[in-house]
């Protein structure tokens, strides 16, 4: 199964809409506690491990501050 290595949030943009929890089909992210450079409260990577990189979050989010790398081939079971 494909899997996300990391998920990166542009803390300098992030609006705290949560689209990318709403839109997220594995319940990846969280309301976090930490606040972005605007002062909304950010989504938190809570369940990388369920992440299936399909890119959907990266897609939707209003401000494009999500960067999903994918695991590479051959890594997955590592
Ligand atoms: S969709 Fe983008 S702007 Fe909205 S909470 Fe998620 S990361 Fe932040
Ligand atoms: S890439 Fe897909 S599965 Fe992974 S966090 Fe984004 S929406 Fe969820």
């Amino acid at each position: 199964m494909k899997g996300a290595e990391k998920i990166e949030i542009d803390r300098r943009y992030c609006k705290g809409c949560m689209l990318c929890k709403f839109i997220c089909p594995r319940d990846v992210y969280e309301v976090g506690k930490e606040r972005s450079d605007l002062d909304y409260l950010m989504p938190q990577v809570a369940r990388i491990e369920n992440c299936i990189a399909c890119g959907l979050c990266e897609q939707h989010c209003p401000d494009m501050v999500i960067t999903v790398t994918g695991k590479e081939k051959g890594k997955e079971k590592a």
